[in-house]
């Protein structure tokens, strides 16, 4: 047997003015053939788990390129085609195989392609051939469209927000198409398309148990997968929204049934899936209400998080912080390369004038002026996310009174503690502690927190979707017109 694997990724969020290039891609994660690294990243995870499991299932592996893009917005036309082709190129002289397996993203738009996925799995469709088995591991975040599904054999997407499972999807996912290329099983899929927005996390309910509970349905009566495409707001494109797909063993029908009856149960829990959302002012006070003596509360900057193609420069949690320099808190990391250059230059111990922050987008608020300490700095500040490494960049960390504030040269998003202890922060020591980052901070930052609470400190992510200037989506849909569903 042969099996070819490659990763082509990144989020679009169509909205935000940071656009990428092949550059972008090149700099932030970018693997030719057989360069991978050990550990998987958050969409490469199908190379690595196809390589742990190469020598007891006895297939050749042929690997192609892995790369990613941080989160931004619209892809140039070029980018995309010239990765695209990299990739089918070396699917071509690897033929013929009998898997083709792919770790995407599903919410990737690039100038004259809004559905970079379905246009790359249907070209690598007409190369492989209509016997190939096509498995596709996808982010939930992804706009689930109809030319992904008829393209691909199996879609298995992330059951987890936060991220805490690419690897265990891709072992399922390769599991799958192994069982389907030796013809034991014949997946068919069924998708059930919620019309609208409906998105929940799985650090809290229902969204906890609903997950517990569709795992335990996979391998059972029939049932192969079952995965909750929650879908990715911030994109002007017709697929945008919640879907869920479940694949069956042959029989199509049973996988619709099932499909929509998760899809109206996911519906009826309404705006109930989501956490509160404070206004800045209101955070800290409610924050402040909850602080326990060596463990800070979690403040969550969710819409300035760079993993929603953002800056992740927002000071306006930076000015409310100030505004209350009684209490110790520390907040990261910012976008600012250029004030990490300053920093690091004047060296740990220094005394600065520093201008930093809000400079990418006038959503991003003021940039903020302060004499600052440099109190630590970091030629990489590399952090843990799972099974995977996120590099900020040369990073430092500042300090003005009693509030530490971490400026990272890389856009990624405050996955773990390290992005603070790394730089000599000790978050044991602040009453409040805020991250730039949705949900995928939650992992790593729970045990250590009083509390968790959740900020919307005004964008630059557009958090209400009846306020997204939607040109494209295909209606009806919900918030922008009642659900037909319900
Ligand atoms: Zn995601």
């Amino acid at each position: 047997m042969r099996v070819f694997t490659a990763s082509l990724a990144t989020e679009t969020n169509t909205f935000a003015p940071l656009y990428v290039d092949r550059s972008a891609f090149e700099s932030a994660f970018y693997c030719p053939p057989g360069t991978h690294p050990d550990t998987p990243t958050l969409c490469s995870a199908p190379i690595v788990a196809a390589r742990r499991r190469a020598a007891s299932e006895g297939y050749d592996l042929v690997e192609g390129t892995a790369t990613w893009a941080e989160p931004a917005g619209l892809v140039s036309r070029d980018g995309y085609e010239s990765l695209r082709d990299e990739i089918l190129g070396q699917l071509r002289a690897a033929l013929p195989v009998d898997i083709v397996l792919l770790g995407l993203h599903g919410a990737m738009v690039a100038q004259g392609y809004d559905d970079c996925e379905g246009d790359l799995i249907a070209r690598a469709r007409a190369l492989a051939g209509p016997d190939c088995v096509i498995g596709v591991e996808l982010d939930m975040h992804c706009h689930l469209s109809a030319e992904m599904v008829q393209g691909a054999d199996i879609i298995v997407a992330f059951k987890e927000f936060p991220h805490t499972d690419f690897l265990a999807r891709a072992e399922d996912l390769l599991e799958l198409c192994l069982r389907a290329a030796r013809g034991e099983v014949k997946p068919v899929s069924a998708v059930f398309d919620c019309r609208g927005l409906a998105a929940f996390m799985t650090s809290r309910e229902p969204g906890r148990s609903f997950v517990d509970r569709i795992k335990a349905m996979e391998g059972r009566d029939g049932i192969l997968s079952i995965s909750v495409a929650h879908g990715f707001q911030a994109a002007d494109v017709a697929d945008v929204g919640t879907k869920v797909l479940v694949i069956a063993d042959g029989d199509r029908d049973k996988a619709a049934v099932l499909a929509k009856k998760l899809g109206l149960e996911i519906l009826g829990w309404g705006q109930g899936a989501s956490p509160k959302h404070y206004k800045p002012e209101e955070g800290i006070a409610a924050a402040l209400a909850l602080a326990e003596a060596g463990r800070p509360v979690i403040l969550a900057d969710r819409w300035d998080n760079p993993g929603g193609g953002v800056a992740g420069d927002s000071s306006v949690m930076v000015e409310a912080l100030l505004r209350h320099p009684d209490i110790p808190a520390a907040i990261g990391a910012l976008w600012d390369p250029i004030a990490v250059s300053l920093c690091r230059a004047a060296g740990v111990g220094a005394e600065i004038p520093l201008r930093f922050a809000g400079k990418a987008a006038p959503s991003s608020g003021r940039p903020i002026d302060a004499v600052v300490q440099v109190i630590g700095t970091a030629t990489d500040l590399l952090i843990p996310f799972e099974q995977s490494w996120v590099s900020l960049g040369p990073a430092a960390a500042i300090r003005i009174g009693k509030l530490d504030i971490v400026l990272a040269s890389t856009r990624a998003q405050t996955f773990s503690p390290p992005v603070f202890t790394d730089l000599g922060i000790d978050l044991a020591a602040q009453t409040l502690v805020v991250v730039k980052s949705s949900n995928h901070f939650h992992a790593a930052f729970a045990p250590i927190a009083a509390s968790v609470l959740y900020l919307d400190s005004g964008g630059p992510y557009p958090p209400d979707a009846s306020k997204i200037p939607y040109t494209k989506v295909k209606r009806p849909f919900s918030p922008l017109d009642p659900n037909p569903w319900l």
